[in-house]
This record gives structure tokens, sequence and C-alpha cells, in this order.
């Protein structure tokens, strides 16, 4: 593919596909100690892209044998401490390296994303401006990080030093393939971690793209490796490694859950967990502009056809206005469509897979069953590939399916409510605790229902707002990671006290 043209309409866009080639160049092997190879059993798995039904290539399928020998080389590397003992200043030229290869390489990379998942290649190219961005922001931050001196008395000097874990892994999903992988790998290779990283089996080629560019940009052999496979082969050998020193999850919170389970099971290692949500939106009568507020609103929910963990799925509109806000959001969704991936007008794409296909629309009929009121949306759309339109219920409550389960699709489940008091009770009513919007002019409001959300993240009027400077991370059934920002790092490096005793 050349670099020098920048694609930019469907045409161009679907040029670029066709010459993609996995049998010359393009890898589909996995990563282990500096080189590509099969895995250890020679077993593959078919990727497919759900807009056409398409095998785009027979992807390496690792199981325990190749998570044993690429945390054995992980081991050794961090032992040998080119990377974990070198100065944070030559690891951040190093990153930094990456994050040039990686924007000379976005459309490459945001293309293999959206064949392999569906999303729409416009979203997938900020996906792409996000992960560089991350490996940016993590490899500035890794030399401005000081250690500590504690206030003792003269008879002592006390230290307190950061020092990397040893080796992560990192299990991610696919619905921000290299994005969720940015999130967690900048941050780990930047503490001076060795890192082992399993793409979702749902998305697995941009991963193997990336440690092609990490070996180009210098990163030593066996610091960064990537075992594509599944979650219950090579995903639970790694989470069971008695050498793995943390698990860096993007996931379901069923998975985190079992992956706590491993860890207790084997060597307690760090579980760090970033999992689903059911977010909660609250619009109050008071807005302003409320044409805005339900484009917004609609926005919230169908971006990345639903399938976003911070996905505004519950709308909740105060009863006052709330037949003629929804009248808006589903004037506002009609022009989100889903169409074409390859086409950059395209606001939604496919949903990921047929399993996922399936359950999207076995809620929607769950939806009808239950009582809900079908205002938008509701069939999918004619095949071959895998396309469900804007679907918007009213008249939902908290103890119907479509109300309190994470759907991960273009669903938008609408409740009303009277007061700010019932508003809350509604929002927290929830296993989930990860995002959580609300819009009104009364900034009082604002600060008293901010503060009594249970939610990692609060949007102010907007919906997702944040940059690398903000971390990223739930409460309750959400997890207890917090991805982004100079926190992160925190998460991937040990403290250790030195209490040195001073002879007088
Ligand atoms: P998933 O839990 O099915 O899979 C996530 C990853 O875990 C995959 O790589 C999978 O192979 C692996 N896995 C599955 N079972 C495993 C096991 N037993 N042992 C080890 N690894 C295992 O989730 P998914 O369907 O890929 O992603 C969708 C979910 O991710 C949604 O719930 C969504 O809310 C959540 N998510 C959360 C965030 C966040 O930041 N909180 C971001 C994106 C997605």
């Amino acid at each position: 593919m050349s670099r020098s043209h920048s694609p930019e309409t469907h045409a161009d866009w679907q040029a670029l596909a066709a010459s993609l080639r996995f049998e010359k160049g393009l890898e589909t092997r996995a990563f282990i100690d500096d080189a590509f190879v099969a895995a250890v059993g020679g077993e593959t798995f078919a990727t497919l892209n759900p807009a056409t039904g398409e095998t785009l290539a027979e992807v390496a399928s690792c199981d325990a044998a190749d998570a044993e020998l690429a945390v054995g080389h992980a081991r050794a590397a961090f032992e040998a401490g080119e990377w974990s003992r070198l100065a944070p200043g030559k690891r951040k030229k190093v990153l930094l390296r990456l994050a040039d290869l990686m924007e000379a390489n976005k459309h490459e990379l945001a293309l293999l994303d959206t064949l392999d998942m569906g999303k729409p290649v416009s979203s997938a190219m900020g996906d792409m401006a996000g992960a560089i961005a991350c490996f940016r922001y993590q490899a500035e931050c890794i030399d401005k990080l000081y250690g500590e001196v504690a206030p003792t008395g003269e008879e002592a000097l006390a230290l307190v030093l950061r020092e990397p874990l040893g080796v992560v892994a990192s299990i991610v999903p696919w619905n921000f393939p290299l994005m969720m992988t940015a999130w967690k790998v900048a941050p780990a290779l930047a503490a001076g971690n060795s890192v082992i990283l399993k793409p979702s089996e749902k998305s697995p080629l941009s991963a193997l793209r990336l440690a092609a560019l990490a070996r180009e940009a210098g990163i030593p052999r066996g610091v960064f490796q990537v075992l594509p496979g599944f979650g219950h082969t090579v995903g639970k050998a790694l989470a069971l490694s008695m050498e793995v020193d943390c698990l860096a999850f993007t996931g379901s919170t069923a998975t985190g859950k079992q992956l706590m389970q491993y860890a207790g099971a084997s060597n307690l290692k760090r579980v760090y967990l970033e999992c689903g949500g059911k977010s909660p939106n609250i619009v109050f009568a008071d807005c302003r502009n409320l044409d805005r507020v339900a484009k917004h609103a609609a926005a919230a929910i169908f971006h990345n056809q639903g399938e976003v963990c911070i996905a505004g799925s519950r709308l909740l509109v105060e009863n006052s206005v709330r037949e003629a806000f929804i009248d808006k959001v589903v004037a506002a969704a009609e022009r989100m469509q889903p169409g074409d991936p390859l086409d950059p007008a395209s606001f939604m794409g496919a949903i990921v897979d047929d399993t996922q296909y399936r359950r999207v629309l076995g809620y929607i009929e769950k939806g009808r069953e239950e009582g809900a009121r079908l205002r938008a949306g509701g069939e999918a759309l004619e095949g071959p590939g895998l396309f469900i339109p804007p679907t918007v219920f009213d008249g939902v409550t908290a103890e119907m399916a479509i109300g309190r389960e994470e759907i991960f699709g273009p669903v938008l489940s609408v409740f009303g409510f009277d007061s700010e008091e019932e508003a809350v009770a509604l929002a927290n009513d929830s296993v989930y605790g990860l995002a959580a919007g609300l819009w009104s002019q009364d900034l009082d409001r604002i600060m008293r229902v901010t503060r009594r959300l249970h939610s990692g993240q609060v949007f102010v009027n907007n919906w997702a707002g944040g940059d690398q400077t903000m971390p990223f991370g739930g409460v309750k059934q959400s997890g207890n990671g917090r991805d982004k920002s100079h926190h992160s790092l925190e998460e991937y490096s040990e403290l250790k006290s030195v209490w040195m005793s001073l002879i007088p």
C-alpha cells in the first residue's frame, strides 16, 4: 500500500482495501521473541469481514504452549534489563518513534480494524488518532515522574522508588481494537514492563501490524509480543500463568470475574479490569437547546454501532419534555443509518459477528415482548452484511432486560422521570458504573447530581468528552482500573520503599 496517497473518498478506501495482501507482507502469525511464527500446534482461525461475510485471513491460533513460550521470553527480557532498566528518557524515544511509525501507517491500521470488525473507516481513523496520542502521551510522561523522599528525621534517608512490575499480559476486546491496545500497552511499556498482548479473536489484525512496527521502532526482543487466539485457550493460559505479574483487561464483566478467579487460583497477580456498562444519560427539561442535546444523545448510543463500553444506552428524560425530545432523537437517528464501513460518510457500520448480531436482535425481540414501545428501527437490514439500524424503545423500565443488561449494539432504552431525586435513583439502579451524562443549564443541579452519580466518569453537557489527560474507567461491576493519563502508569509499577540508616 502506498504511504504517500491519503485515501479520502469511498473509492479510495475500496481501492486500498483491495490492495491489502495478507499472504504477502501483512502478518497473520503470532509475534514471539522478535519473530512472526506459526502457533506451536499449527492451528489457525478465520477472521471475517462482517460487512461482506468474506474471510479476510487465517490467523495463528495460539494456545497454552505459545503462552508458555512467550512468557518465558518476556521474563528473560525483563531480567536482562535492556528495556526494564533502560533510562526512561531512552524508552521515551523508542515509544515516540513507534508513534511516528503508527502515524505513517495510520490508514492501513485503520483499514485493518474496519475490515476486521465492521466499524466505519472515519471512526477507525479517529481511533488511530487516539491510539497514537496515547503512545505519545505515555512516552512523554515517563521521564517526568519522580519518586519520593519520605519526611524522616536526620538519622535516615527514606526513598519511595517506582519500579516496573515484570510481565504484563494485556487482554483486549474487539470494539476499538487498536485504541484499547494502546491504552494498555503504551503505559505498560513506558513503565518498563515486558508486555504480551492478546487481541480479541474477532479483530486480531491491527495488533499484528503493531508488532511489526514495534520491532521497527526498536523495542527489544521479548519486550512486546502478540498472541492471537481465543480467550478460553491462550487467554486463560496467560491468566493462569505463574510468571505473569499483571493482567490488564478490557472486556465483558463476565470475563473480568473469571480473570480474578484465575489470579486467585495462580499467583495472585494484579488484575486491572475495564468492563461493561449500561450508562445513563440524563436530560433535564431546563436545557436551552434540546435539538442539540437530542443529536448528542443519539450519537452517544449509535456511534460505533452501539458497540461502545460507554454507550449512553439508557436515556433518562424529564417527562415534561419527553415526547417531544424522543421525536428529536428519532429524527437524529434517521441520519445515522448503517452503510458500507469503507464509505467515510457512513455513521454506522456492520455488527462485529454473527453471535453479536443475533444477541442484539434477541434483545430487540425481548424489548417488544416486555412491552416497551418501539419508536425507531427494530429490523435488521438485508444481508449479506450484518447491519442493524438505530433502534429506539420508549417506556422502558428497570425491570426489563433492555433496561438493565448491556446489549452492546444500536439499541436505545428511554426512561421517563419527574424529579431530580427519581433521575438519580434510576441512574444508579445498575450493577454497572462506567459513565453517566447529564444535560442541564442549572449549575447547582449539575454539581448536586454529579456528586451523587455512582460512576467512574461524568459528562456534563456532552457525551464522551475527554482526552489523554483524563483517567478512563469505572466503578462497581464496570471494573477497577484506570486507562489513560499519568494515573495509568501507576498501575504498571510497584512502589519500593528503601530505608537507609545514616550513621552519625
Ligand atoms: P470478552 O470479555 O468476550 O472478551 C474480551 C477479551 O477477553 C478477548 O480478547 C477474549 O478473547 C478474552 N477472553 C474471553 N474469555 C477469556 C478467558 N476465559 N480467559 C482469558 N481471556 C478471555 O469481551 P468482548 O466481547 O471482546 O468485548 C465487549 C465487552 O468489552 C463489553 O462488555 C464492553 O463493555 C467491554 N469494554 C469495556 C471497555 C472499558 O473501558 N470499560 C472498553 C471497551 C469494551
